[in-house]
């Protein structure tokens, strides 16, 4: 006999099984274990796009079919959770409500009032962690605070490093399964069944992600250091959407790649943004530095329409943008680039770039997404300062030194030489001759010189 006898896991973001703490613990404690999904998303003005429904629907299947192997079932609601959880509880006369514990504001709040909710009838609630290596709250500086700067907390995290052991798989079996389960609504809720094309780019799900870890262990790693600058080769992991939908965790992920500490660098980069976001919540919608609350943003449609498209003339930052219109993802240097020509080049907010990625990336994660374009924008904590603009040609030609990525992206360049494909305007009529690729929408220089001047007027 278990602690108890009936015990739900509420799953969300985190949709796997393996190294779950909250599934684990519930195995070790409980009888029965019922698994549960309630979709439903915080209202934070942060709406799941289309592209992430699609993710999720595929994701939930592949969580069910797991389940289902090992003799469990996943049990999917549509409705409030401070409604769907306790009703599911009663229905199974649960003593218990456990979940890996959530991060984003929206979330937070969402689960207050779940715990809420289930205190008042009586059902125990407990929250483990999962989704990060170390809680938002336990990295601190000598007063106490949060921190402000990546370096000295990345120093602190390594100081306070854990073994981050991924835990075996729990015994879960068709004995911990109830007499009856209750009822499932239909995934079509979520988004229908159909094809998209981006998907054939990824493969949703835990093994999906496995798969993904597996491949890069193998024939990534070791060359990261040198390649993941570049956009041209496959030298980062993509690893970024399973770890959005808690496919993998990231102790999987830490353990999986050993001593790479470049690697490793990165996930606590994820941990940093994570806790830059539960420090400051308002940072989704402001910026952290409040002089950039008086920045002359420019209200430029025309701009903006030309940067979604991928057509401001500047072949990288025109590939980056058509990358994640057709991939769903972006490289991470890329994304460096098109942020910094949308906020300095074309001085548009960060906050409508912002909103744009987190509608098309599959990976769209509010921490990691606000705290890349404040970077970006020079307006976040740890930034690059607003003064260092990106110059989008030279960029090209460090990272993409043959031009392939923007030729795979932007086929109209395709039989441009190397040395001009990053600034066609320098190719010869010949060889423009029979594309209608666009004028750049502004002059790099003179748009450097007047972010400049309006930066120095807020600083
Ligand atoms: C403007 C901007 C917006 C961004 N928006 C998002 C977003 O919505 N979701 C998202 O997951 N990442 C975002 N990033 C961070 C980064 O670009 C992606 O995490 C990375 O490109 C994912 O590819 P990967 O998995 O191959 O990375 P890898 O290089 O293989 O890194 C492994 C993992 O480490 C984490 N990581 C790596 N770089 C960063 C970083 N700079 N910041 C935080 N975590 C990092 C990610 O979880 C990533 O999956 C953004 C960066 C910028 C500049």
């Amino acid at each position: 006999m278990g602690e108890h006898e009936i015990v739900i896991v509420w799953f969300d973001r985190d949709l796997r099984v393996a190294d779950h703490l909250a599934l684990t613990r519930a195995c070790g404690v409980a009888d029965v274990v019922v698994p549960l999904f309630v979709d439903d998303e915080p209202q934070d003005g942060w709406p799941r796009s289309k592209r992430q429904s699609i993710w999720l629907r595929r994701s939930l299947e592949a969580l069910g079919e797991a389940l289902r192997e090992r003799g469990s079932s996943l049990i999917f609601r549509r409705g409030s959770s401070a409604e769907v959880v306790p009703q599911v509880a009663k229905e199974v006369g649960a003593q218990l409500v456990i979940w890996n514990r959530r991060y984003r504001p929206g979330l937070r709040r969402r689960d207050e009032h779940v715990s809420r909710a289930l205190r008042e009838i009586g059902i125990e609630v407990e929250t483990t962690s999962g989704r990060l290596l170390h809680e938002p709250e336990e990295i601190r500086t000598t007063t106490g605070g949060p921190y402000h700067v990546f370096t000295p907390f990345w120093r602190k995290f390594q100081k306070v490093v854990d073994v981050f052991e991924p835990l075996d798989e729990p015994e879960l079996g068709p004995e911990k399964a109830p007499s009856t389960w209750p009822k499932s609504d239909g995934l079509d809720a979520i988004s229908k069944a159909g094809e998209a094309s981006w998907l054939e780019y990824w493969q949703p799900g835990e093994e999906g992600a496995r798969k993904t870890l597996e491949r890069f262990v193998e024939s990534g790693l070791a060359d990261y250091v040198e390649c993941r600058d570049r956009p041209d080769r496959t030298g980062t992991s993509r690893l970024s959407p399973h770890l959005r939908f808690g496919e993998v965790s990231p102790r999987q992920v830490w353990q999986a790649v050993g001593g790479a500490e470049e690697f490793r660098r990165q996930l606590v980069w994820r941990e940093f943004s994570y806790h830059l976001l539960h420090h400051y919540p308002h940072t989704a919608e402001e910026p952290l530095r409040e002089k950039f609350k008086d920045f002359a943003w420019r209200d430029d449609e025309e701009g903006f329409e030309r940067w979604k498209n991928g057509e401001t003339g500047y072949p990288i930052v025109d590939a980056g943008m058509r990358q994640l219109r057709e991939t769903g993802w972006m490289h991470n240097r890329v994304r460096m680039i098109v942020a910094s020509f949308l906020t300095k080049d074309l001085l548009i907010p960060w906050q409508k770039g912002a909103r744009w990625f987190w509608e098309n990336l599959v990976d769209a994660d509010l921490a990691n997404n606000t705290m890349g374009w404040q970077w970006s924008a020079g307006c976040g904590a740890d930034a690059q300062p607003f003064f260092r603009v990106f110059n989008p040609v030279k960029q090209g030609k460090r990272y993409d030194p043959d031009g392939e990525y923007v030729r795979r992206f932007v086929p109209e360049l395709e039989g441009l030489s190397g040395s001009s494909i990053h600034a066609p305007w320098e190719a010869s009529t010949q060889e423009l001759a029979g594309t209608n690729y666009p004028e750049p929408i502004v002059d790099h220089g003179e748009a450097r010189e007047i972010a400049l001047n309006l930066y120095n007027e807020i600083k």
